[in-house]
């Protein structure tokens, strides 16, 4: 349910009607808008609506049928804006985010941060617990690619996203990590979507293998139902009957999520095409979508990458992709950062 309040509803008027969902059983997310105060009544009982509308301020309440709220245009208008180390994503922000697919050395993310750097990248990728297909496969260095992580990005001023695949892990990203990410493998991991509700720090949710906008939207739901109001969205391809590429990259989500949602939704056209040649174009096509961020993976030497070589730019592809993509970006009224 969600309860607007009219335009120059008081502070008052706001925690009385806070006061009376909770006492139903209701958690109250409040949502302060530039007209309207919007306050989103979550869980609780069966109640009255017109037992709110009476209570001074209210301008009307929604019953909400659709399973989302929180994460829901109606509940807040206004785009979320997500700022980590003065990168913005969202609004009229193109936030950027580069680096390898995991963290193999010190010497491989200094490397390939110091070319990033130069070509302005500010916040940096890399996964230290890495969700493989294959047991066999490269599992990531775990907290000591973290560690590594986290000094060569304070050496070069930068910010980092890495993946948590389980509840166990989080006290150890909240310590080295600036943006939390889930993985498309981990979409519907519930539990772990309700620890990260109680995360201080921005989780940027990846659009599972095989996952509808709407079970998405429901995902992020959960984080921002547990109090996290940093969510963003990242398309990263779905699982079609097509080869050639490895996923499908659904640029369609831009516009659908930009509909529904108001919170940021970037685009990996890494894993969405799993081709480096592919890279830079889908690229320049999201943000003349109008996506709020890339997320793309570099290797300083990808043909020596342990893991998405294949999918990996050389830094000087990248710097090529950054330039192209500041030229779009003023044509639909966004600026990279
Ligand atoms: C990744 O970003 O390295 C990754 C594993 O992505 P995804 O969860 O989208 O496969
Ligand atoms: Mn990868």
């Amino acid at each position: 349910m969600l309860i607007i309040m009219r335009q120059g509803a008081t502070e008052k008027d706001i925690e009385k009607v806070k006061i009376f969902i909770e006492k139903k059983g209701f958690d109250a997310h409040i949502s302060i808008g530039e007209v309207h105060t919007v306050i989103g009544a979550v869980g609780g009982r069966v109640i009255d609506p017109r037992d709110i509308e009476l209570i001074e301020g209210v301008k009307e309440v929604i019953k909400i049928t659709s399973s989302y709220k929180l994460v829901s245009r109606v509940f807040q208008p206004e785009d979320t804006i997500i700022s980590v180390k003065g990168v913005k994503f969202g609004g009229s922000n193109i936030g950027m985010i580069a680096g390898p697919c995991a963290v193999e050395s010190y010497e491989q993310m200094d490397k390939t941060a110091q070319a990033l750097h130069k070509s302005g990248v500010r916040v940096l990728r890399g996964g230290a617990f890495k969700p493989r297909s294959s047991p066999y496969a490269f599992q990531g260095m775990g907290e000591e690619g973290l560690e590594i992580m986290r000094a060569v990005a304070d050496k070069y001023k930068m910010a980092v996203t890495s993946e948590v695949m389980e509840i166990s892990q989080i006290p150890l990203f909240e310590k080295y990590v600036d943006i939390l990410q889930v993985g498309a493998r981990n979409m519907q991991n519930f539990n772990l979507l309700k620890e990260l509700g109680n995360v201080r720090k921005p989780v940027m949710i990846k659009r599972g293998l095989s996952a509808t906008f709407e079970e998405w939207l429901m995902s992020a739901e959960y984080i921002m139902a547990g109090g996290n109001r940093e969510v963003m969205l990242c398309e990263r391809g779905i699982r079609t009957f097509e080869r050639v590429t490895r996923n499908t990259l659904d640029l369609s989500a831009i516009p659908v999520i930009k509909k529904v949602s108001h919170l940021p939704i970037l685009i990996d056209p890494s894993h969405g095409t799993g081709l480096r040649d592919k890279v830079i174009p889908m690229s320049r096509a999201a943000v003349a979508a109008g996506c709020d961020g890339l997320i793309i993976e570099v290797h300083h030497d990808p043909d020596s990458a342990q893991c998405d070589g294949a999918q990996s730019l050389y830094p000087e592809q990248y710097d090529k992709l950054y330039h192209s993509i500041k030229k779009i970006a003023p044509i639909v009224d966004k600026r990279v950062l």
